[in-house]
Parts: C-alpha cells; structure tokens; sequence
C-alpha cells in the first residue's frame, strides 16, 4: 500500500518554508498531495488559487509523486476520499503547536485512520510566514527569495 500524505493549508502564497517540509516529506511518504483549502464563494485570497497552483506545479514539476488539488470540505473529509492516512504539517514554533494540536485532535475525532505527521521547520525557514509575505507584496517589498518560484 502506497503511503499517501496531504499536506493542506492556504499557502496564500506557497513559501520556500513549505517546499521544505514537502521535500522532506518525500523521505517519509510515497506520494504528497498538495491540498489548498479553497471556497470559491467565500475567496478572501491575496494570491489568485490559479496563480498559486501553476507557481507549485512548476515548484516540483520533476517530482511526479506530489500533486496540487483544492478542496472546500473538511479536510478529514478529503483525507478518506483520496485514500491518504497521514495529514503532514509544518511547526515553527509554540505558536504553531498549539494550533496544530487542537487541529490534529478534532482531525483524529473526525477521522480515526488519520494520523498528523509534524516536522521541524529548518532553522533557515522558520522566520517565513505566508502572512508577513503577503504584507511585505502589498507594500511594494521584493519577497522572491522567500519563494520557490519568481512572482
Ligand atoms: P494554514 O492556513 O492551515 O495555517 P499555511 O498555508 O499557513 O496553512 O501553512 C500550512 C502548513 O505549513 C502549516 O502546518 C504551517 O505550520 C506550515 N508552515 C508554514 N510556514 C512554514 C515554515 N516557514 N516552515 C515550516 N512550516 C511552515
């Protein structure tokens, strides 16, 4: 059996924070499914969804074993329907184990095969967040070397 892992999030934008957790990943799983929670209705984006989506494909166009898919349902939800056991997650710091702690226990609560799979941000990564990006972007900053992609 092939063990499949989602990684979700926003990633308003994907991050060089996030490629890393995705190539580390690979050590631990057979396929990583790149999953942006994403309601059409309800599109509160910095980043277009179609934008983002290209960016990461091209990001790991040489690894035919991670794939980009958007979902609006309960991730749990999305984790049986695409036969993935584990839910892979990035932590920086306390801040983040506390989110990710009670996400991962009402995960569990909704889906008991899932197990939550957290790595260690690299020390180099762990100042990089999505929404320090985006207020850098929206002041003219130039944030390309925060991103795995050129904007
Ligand atoms: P969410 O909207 O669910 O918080 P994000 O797109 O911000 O989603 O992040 C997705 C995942 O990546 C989360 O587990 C988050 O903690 C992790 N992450 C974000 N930035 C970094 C980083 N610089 N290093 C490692 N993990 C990160």
């Amino acid at each position: 059996m092939k063990r499949i892992a989602l990684f979700p999030g926003s990633f308003d934008p994907f991050t060089k924070g996030h490629e890393d957790i995705v190539l580390r990943g690979l050590q631990l799983f057979d396929e990583i499914y790149i999953a942006i929670g994403y309601n059409s209705q309800k599109d509160k984006r910095y980043f277009k969804i179609d934008f983002m989506i290209e960016k990461i494909q091209k990001t790991f166009s040489q690894y035919p074993q991670i794939k980009v898919i958007t979902y609006s349902e309960l991730t749990a939800e999305l984790a049986r329907k695409q036969k993935a056991k584990y839910l892979l997650r990035g932590l920086r710091n306390t801040t983040d184990f506390e989110y990710e702690n009670s996400i991962a226990q009402v995960n569990r609560y909704l889906n008991n095969e899932l197990e939550s799979v957290f790595l260690i941000t690299s020390p180099q990564f762990a100042a990089i967040s999505s929404s320090i990006i985006r207020e850098v972007h929206r002041y003219g900053g130039d944030v390309n070397s925060l991103l795995p992609y050129s904007l």
